[in-house]
């Protein structure tokens, strides 16, 4: 009966690890053999087998039973396959007890038979229950599983398409009263840069707590998807226009929040395209165009929401961007403007920074913030670097053969430090144009040094011994940590305007208070502060007065073509003199 129960038992728990079953097993066969001997020798007298049976039997019994409760679970094998439940034994099992039942129809037999085969019919039962219970929930989980993006928890492409291929299949049907559907076709800027200077594990920790804010950002019966990479597609039913912008504000809104990573605290933008259906498609391949191509000119115009139109097919789409791009480049569409940087000392126009302009065939001019961080994802970032330093240190030549040396500063992007040979690059450049590289500034944002300490530190020495000035651009804006600047061979701070803007007003004393401190900071550890952002006089005087190096912003000029810049002295001579 043990020896029953115990089959029967490793039958119904398939999943189950077999081994202790079958030492089970082994020891109830055991005890079962040694009685069997032992009821022969009462009858049919000992043998010597008999003997030796009953001697070890139920010891041997007790011995594996310690043993198959001993058994530590395994951990589970990840690789192994998992197998199936079986129905070879429950199948014979049922086949026996209805052959018996069956018989017991024929032939008179025992109640005891025919109570066992109809109990083996019931086991049989439960059972298949069972299985079929643990097939249902896997199937589930499998589905759930297939249209489920795993970093972030939204759905994923499978998902949106299942979602579009319903609601189009609706629209067609006419028997349905026709719903409305907005989509809306989001794409991150600056991830790529989060990836490549903190980090995929970052990246991942980025993209499991964008998840969140996403979900919370849209109504439960509209959906959420992760299209792959740094593009998400939200769909939202029974909306108009209105609601759809009002939802992708709301998106914005939740991304500019910090994200928390382990190292840093980052931020991110987006751009939206947002399209109608069935205004704009009527199937689901057209609608993720039209959103795409939406999308594609919010990362170039001015607003990062935009609605699809008809007009705006001509465009194109982000996959034509990169294309655009490498086009600009060839043909020379970019061009560099120039923004003067006042000498609060002297009260001359010392320096310039370069900004970089995309002439745009179509859309006119492009503002950096809008293109870099497509060409930063589309490798571009080196040869666009080069072709600024090129363009920024020919105009210095020109500007020094008319008799007017200005310091030149350019940006650099994060992923130009790892690009190797950068150094090699700007050496070989200032040599091309025969420029000393004292006249070079090369400007780095805070946020890129801090990420990537080592390894910028170490490009930052090898600029400093070829000669050129590291200025910390945007400083003050990311995750400000003093500690470093001492350690770094940086010549330059470039306090944001963030804090510069507007600084005399008497509710930013905070700021007032920080901006001097800040100077006093980067003058003890033997830098210049440049202030960027001053937007009137009153500022500049503020500036002038708790000893700023130099200044530079709209009020002293706007970035302009180098021709149209007005570089003339006199003007800032009634600048106050530093005290
Ligand atoms: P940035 O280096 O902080 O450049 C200063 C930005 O502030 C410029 O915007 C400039 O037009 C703007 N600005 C100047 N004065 C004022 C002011 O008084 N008030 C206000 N509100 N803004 C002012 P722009 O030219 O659009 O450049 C934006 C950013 O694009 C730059 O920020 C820089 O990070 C990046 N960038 C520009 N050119 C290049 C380049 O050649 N290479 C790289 N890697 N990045 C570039
Ligand atoms: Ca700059
Ligand atoms: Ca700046």
């Amino acid at each position: 009966l043990l020896l029953a129960l115990v089959i029967g038992g490793s039958v119904i728990t398939p999943a189950r690890r077999q081994l202790p079953w079958v030492i089970l097993a082994l020891s109830f066969a055991l005890i079962a053999a040694g009685d069997t001997f032992n009821l022969f020798e009462r009858t049919v007298g000992a043998t010597r087998i008999g003997t030796l049976f009953n001697a070890i039997a139920w010891p041997g019994a007790f011995m594996l039973i310690s043993l198959a409760m001993w058994l530590r679970p395994q951990p589970v094998d990840v690789f192994a396959r998992q197998r199936p439940a079986g129905f070879v034994l429950p199948g014979v099992a049922a086949l026996g007890g209805l052959v018996v039942l069956f018989a017991g129809t024929v032939h008179h037999i025992t109640d005891v038979a025919l109570g066992l085969a109809t109990a083996t019919l019931v086991l049989v039962g439960v059972r298949l229950a069972l299985s079929t219970r643990g097939l249902r929930l896997l199937t589930e989980q499998r589905h759930r599983q297939s249209i489920t993006d795993d970093l972030t928890g939204l759905g994923n492409r499978r998902r949106l398409f299942n979602v579009l291929n319903t609601y189009f299949d609706e629209l067609a049907d006419r028997r349905l009263r026709p719903r409305t559907l907005a989509f809306l076709f989001l794409d991150l800027d600056h991830f790529k840069e989060i990836n490549d200077s903190f980090g995929h594990p970052a990246g991942d920790e980025l993209l499991r707590q964008l998840g969140p804010r996403f979900a919370d950002s849209v109504r439960s019966s509209d959906v959420a998807v992760r299209l792959g990479g740094d593009e998400f597609a939200v769909v939202l039913f029974d909306a108009d226009a209105e609601y759809a912008h009002k939802v992708a504000g709301r998106l914005l809104n939740r991304l500019q929040e910090p994200f928390l990573l382990d190292v840093v605290s980052a931020t991110i933008g987006a751009s939206i395209g947002i399209a109608m259906a069935p205004a704009h498609a009527r199937d689901a391949d057209s609608l993720l165009r039209c959103g795409d191509v939406a999308m594609y000119r919010a990362k170039l115009g001015p607003n990062a929401v935009e609605l699809y139109n008809q007009d705006l097919d001509d465009d194109g789409n982000l996959l034509k961007l990169a294309d655009e791009l490498r086009t600009a480049l060839e043909e020379g569409q970019f061009v560099l403007h120039y923004q003067p940087q006042l000498d609060l000392r002297s009260g001359s126009i010392a320096a310039v920074e370069a900004l970089l302009r995309w002439e745009h065939p179509r859309l006119g001019m492009v503002p950096p913030m809008k293109f870099i961080p497509v060409a930063e994802e589309a490798g571009l970032m080196p040869a666009l670097t080069s072709l600024v330093l090129d363009h920024a240190l020919r105009q210095f030549s020109s500007w020094r053969d008319a008799g007017r040396q200005l310091d030149m500063s350019v940006n650099i992007s994060p992923t130009n430090l790892l690009e190797p040979g950068f150094t090699e690059m700007v050496r070989t450049q200032l040599a091309k144009h025969n420029v000393p590289p004292v006249a070079l500034v090369l400007e780095l944002t805070e946020t890129c040094v801090i990420s990537q300490y080592e390894r910028s530190k170490a490009v930052i020495e090898e600029l400093r011994s070829l000669g050129v000035t590291v200025s910390i651009d945007d400083f003050g804006a990311g995750a400000t940590s003093l500690a470093y600047l001492g350690d770094l061979a940086v010549g330059e701070l470039k306090l944001d305007r963030t804090f510069v803007n507007g600084l005399n007003s008497p509710e930013r004393s905070r700021d007032y208070d920080l901006v001097r401190s800040t100077i006093a900071l980067g003058h003890a550890l033997g830098m210049r502060v440049v202030a960027e952002g001053v937007e009137d006089l009153k500022t500049l005087d503020l500036l002038g007065r708790v000893g700023c190096d130099f200044a530079q912003g709209f009020y002293i000029s706007k970035p302009l073509p180098a021709r149209e810049l007005v570089l003339s002295s006199d003007r800032w001579s009634d600048v106050p003199q530093p005290a």
